[in-house]
Parts: structure tokens; C-alpha cells; sequence
């Protein structure tokens, strides 16, 4: 039965057991549960090692299930009581709350305690939680010093230090923090890092902090083929926006969202600023200087998000755009294709989210159809799925 606490995306998985990996039967037994039948292949390659002890920098997206090829070793190792053992350094605080979902799940047979410690929040909240002697906390940096200078965490016995997103946590300008963290550890640590890319600054960042690292990189060598990943989050009319506001948080590259109406854009634009998003929107009632600041501002990467209609959306030549989300399925199939294309350009992967109500599923078909394949369903925490009737069931079941 898999969990509704973390999210379910599909994945590439190996024929390989977790047998195979040398788990004991306490956390084999935490992944049956889950509903995980075989590794991913980022699991399979870095759970052996990680097992083992050993350093090691991995290169994983987002979606490669890197969350679990993390928590899993370290659920593995650690047992509940020995005081603050391990840490977690996420990026954002989606992140970090959603890989403390999966040290609840994979952690519960080893009794693990974990605490997350994030910015934005009330302190008192986290002071409580930490007097429950934690095994593992998740944070965000700047939070997780200011819990370390303010001696309300005593780091002197960790010896597992996890750094995920570390690509992102550099594009956000934590280096700084990060640096602070990992001095007041102790240097006997081990250290695994994961990241979707591997610039200089990344791999400098790597060789300060890590020993003899295995470097792990399941990614295809001289990837010419264009990879697209289709996905569809069926909801209902009312949960669409939380649906957008989730997965926003949830993938943090570059995202082009399209809407079907100026209106729209607009609205959406004015909700996402609110929420604290660097967003810019492009559609016809801008004017020209308008429009090419929000393209220009997209482009540079001072805004992650741009929200566009198909018209305005359709000249959008940005490279590096890892994300295209239909907020509104789009009107016709060659709108879908055009607002696809704007992602996945030369040899990079792309992720197209469709959301949809019932409505939407004729134009689903259709869109299957032409791309020849069925689009994945999947599904955000927090917000419900909308379940087809008694008799598309049946029909669903069969094409999945
Ligand atoms: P992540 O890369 O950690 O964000 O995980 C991506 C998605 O893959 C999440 O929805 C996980 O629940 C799912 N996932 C991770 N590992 C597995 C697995 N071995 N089998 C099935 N689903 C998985």
C-alpha cells in the first residue's frame, strides 16, 4: 500500500530486489510497505556503498527516487536513542518536509525519531521536538544554524551528514551557511551529497567536504535523444491551484506555466508573487516592453517562473526550461506539442504536468493518442486525486 504522505511519480526502476542490496529484514519489511517492489537505479547504485559507510557524491534529478536511496541506508544504520545521529540539508522546506515523510516510513521498524527544522515557522514548535531526542533531523540551512549557534542542538555526535539538492542550495546562495554547518561537525562524518548537476563549483564544493568520495552517476553518456516525461494530476476544478502551488515547490527548475486565458495568466501571476514565487507573465494585453522584461528575467533566472498564454508562449525560445506545467489542458493537440516543446530543448529532460479536471479527460485521450503513449497519473501530498467513475476505472486499470 503505498503512503499518501509522499509523493508517487513514476520511475525508472532496475530488476533488482532490495534483497539484493543487503538491507536487513526490519527496513525490508518498512519498504513492502511502502509499496517500492524493485530499486531505482540511483538506489541500486548508492545504497550498497552508503551501506558500507562511504562518501559518496551522486548525480540525481529530482524524480530519480534519490530521497529514498538516501533515507533508506540511513535507516538502515541508525537505531532510535543514541542521541542526534544524523543530518539532513534540504533546500527548500517542501523538500525537507517531504523527506521527513520518508524517514517516518522507512525509519518505523528502527523506532527512528526525527525533527524538521525549517525557516519561516514559529521556533517553540522545534524547541518541543527536539526535546524528543531526535535521530535524525531535516533542515533548511539558515534554520539549522541558527539552531546550532543558539546551542539549541548539540551536532557533536553526528556522523552521517546528508547534502541534497546541493546544486540548488549553491544557486540559492547558501554556500555561506552551508560552509558554517559542516565546520561545527565532527570530522570522522561520513558524507553523501546529491545533485541534479555537476559544475566546478559543485565538484570544489564536494572535494572540501567529502573523503575518498565514490562518485555515482547512473545518467546516460552523450544523451542525444530528447526525453520528455508526460504527467497528469486529475483533480478536482476547485483543487487545481494547490495542485500548481505543489508542484511548484516540489521540482525547482525552470517552469513555463500556460493558461488557457489572459485572465488567467494574470490571476495566477498576482497568487504566485503573493506566495513569495520570482515569477514574470507573458501574454497579449502586455505591453512589448513588458513582455520582453518577463522573458528577459526568465531567461537570466532571476525569475524561476514564467506564466504564459499558448499565443505569447509559443516564441518562447529559453533554453534550459526543466519544467512545463498545463495549468489548463490546452485547447487543441498541437498546443499541447508547441507548449511541450518549450521544454526538454537539445540534450536536456524535461517534465510536461498536465493538470485536469474530468473535463479535461476527452482531450486527454486525444493528446494520448497523438503522442502515442498513456500519460502517467500521479499525484502531489496534500492534495486529493480525483477518482474516474466505477466503469473509466476499469478502463484505467487496463491502460496502466
Ligand atoms: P524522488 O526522486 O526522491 O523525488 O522520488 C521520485 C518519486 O519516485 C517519488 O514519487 C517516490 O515515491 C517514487 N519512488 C522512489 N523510489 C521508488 C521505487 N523504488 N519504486 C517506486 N517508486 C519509487
Amino acid at each position: 500500500m503505498l503512503s499518501d504522505r509522499i509523493p508517487h511519480h513514476p520511475v525508472e526502476t532496475t530488476r533488482q530486489t532490495f534483497e539484493q542490496l543487503g538491507l536487513s529484514a526490519a527496513i525490508l519489511s518498512a519498504i513492502r510497505e511502502v509499496g517500492f517492489e524493485h530499486p531505482t537505479p540511483i538506489q541500486a547504485s548508492v545504497i550498497p556503498p552508503a551501506l558500507e559507510g562511504r562518501d559518496l557524491i551522486a548525480l540525481a534529478q529530482t524524480g530519480s527516487g534519490k530521497t529514498a536511496a538516501f533515507v533508506i541506508p540511513l535507516a538502515e544504520k541508525l537505531t532510535h536513542g543514541k542521541g542526534l545521529r544524523a543530518l539532513i540539508v534540504s533546500p527548500t522546506r517542501e523538500i525537507a518536509l517531504q523527506t521527513q515523510a520518508f524517514i517516518e516510513l522507512f525509519g518505523k521498524n528502527h523506532e527512528l525519531n526525527s525533527a524538521c527544522l525549517i525557516g519561516g515557522v514559529r521556533m517553540k514548535p522545534q524547541f518541543e521536538a527536539l526535546k524528543e531526542s531526535p535521530d535524525i533531523i531535516v533542515a533548511t540551512p539558515g534554520r539549522l544554524l541558527d539552531h546550532i549557534e543558539r546551542r539549541t542542538i548539540d551536532v557533536g555526535a553526528v556522523d552521517e551528514l546528508v547534502l541534497d539538492e546541493a546544486d540548488h542550495m549553491l544557486d540559492l546562495g547558501f554556500l555561506p551557511q552551508i560552509r558554517k554547518i559542516v565546520q561545527r561537525l565532527p570530522r570522522t562524518r561520513r558524507t553523501m551529497m546529491f545533485s541534479a548537476t555537476m559544475p566546478p563549483s559543485i565538484e570544489q564544493l564536494a572535494q572540501t567536504m567529502l573523503r575518498d568520495p565514490l562518485r555515482i552517476d547512473i545518467m546516460p553518456k552523450g544523451r542525444t535523444a530528447v526525453g520528455i516525461s508526460h504527467r497528469l494530476y486529475v483533480v478536482a476544478p476547485e483543487n487545481k491551484r494547490a495542485c500548481l502551488l505543489a508542484l511548484l515547490h516540489q521540482e525547482l527548475g525552470s517552469t513555463l506555466v500556460f493558461t488557457r486565458r489572459k485572465v488567467d495568466a494574470e490571476w495566477l501571476f498576482h497568487i504566485l508573487e503573493r506566495q513569495g514565487h520570482p515569477v514574470s507573465r507573458i501574454h497579449s494585453d502586455r505591453s512589448q516592453g513588458g513582455r520582453t522584461q518577463a522573458l528577459d528575467q526568465f531567461r537570466e533566472g532571476s525569475h524561476r517562473i514564467l506564466v504564459a498564454t499558448d499565443i505569447a508562449g509559443r516564441g518562447i525560445d529559453v533554453p534550459g526550461i526543466t519544467h512545463v506545467i498545463n495549468f489548463d489542458i490546452p485547447e487543441s493537440v498541437e498546443d499541447y506539442i508547441h507548449r511541450a516543446g518549450r521544454t526538454a530543448r537539445v540534450d536536456l529532460e524535461g517534465i510536461v504536468s498536465t493538470i485536469a479536471t474530468w473535463q479535461d479527460l476527452m482531450m486527454v485521450r486525444t493528446i494520448e493518442l497523438e503522442i502515442g503513449q498513456q500519460i502517467p497519473r500521479c499525484t502531489v501530498p496534500g492534495v486529493e486525486p480525483w477518482v474516474e467513475g466505477p466503469k473509466k476505472e476499469t478502463t484505467k486499470r487496463r491502460r496502466l
